[in-house]
């Protein structure tokens, strides 16, 4: 399983360098490949990265009108998680970037609102508890 580390915070910014970052982030990763399994265990239909919805979310339920987000911790700042951790060197940097991250999540998640969708965020140590996941999943897709 792959699970994004953060950088190495000694090292310039290369283009290559981040260009090949970003694909990476892009990739279906190790926490989205669980997610996936849960939700076809639960028998839901799903789509992945729907185009021409805000904010390209990782996974969408047309059905249930549900668009799912996949976060890292670290990345996307999760709140009150061990693992959304502060570079100790250049902090301003970072708490900029990372502001920024979350800036773009909040804006994501209000124009899939807009647009009718309901938003489901599933964090990256969230995937770690199977159970845990699949009550929340369960929870969120099927009637009881
Ligand atoms: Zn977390």
């Amino acid at each position: 399983m792959t699970s994004r580390r953060p950088p190495n915070l000694d090292d310039p910014v290369d283009p290559t360098r981040s260009r090949i970052m970003r694909s990476v982030r892009r990739a279906h990763t190790g926490p989205e490949l669980v997610v996936r399994k849960l939700l076809h265990g639960l028998g839901l239909r799903f789509r992945l990265q729907r185009r021409g919805l805000p904010g390209t979310p990782d996974i969408v339920l047309p059905k249930h009108k549900t668009a799912i987000f996949v976060h890292g911790c670290f990345w996307h700042r999760h709140p009150g998680c061990g693992k959304a951790t502060m570079p100790k060197t250049r902090v301003e940097f970072w708490s900029e970037k990372f502001d920024r991250n979350v800036q773009r999540d909040v804006d994501k998640e209000q124009a899939l609102v807009d647009a009718g969708w309901r938003v489901l965020t599933v964090w990256e140590c969230e995937t770690r508890s199977i159970e845990t996941l699949t009550e929340k999943l369960q929870s969120a897709f099927v009637p009881r």
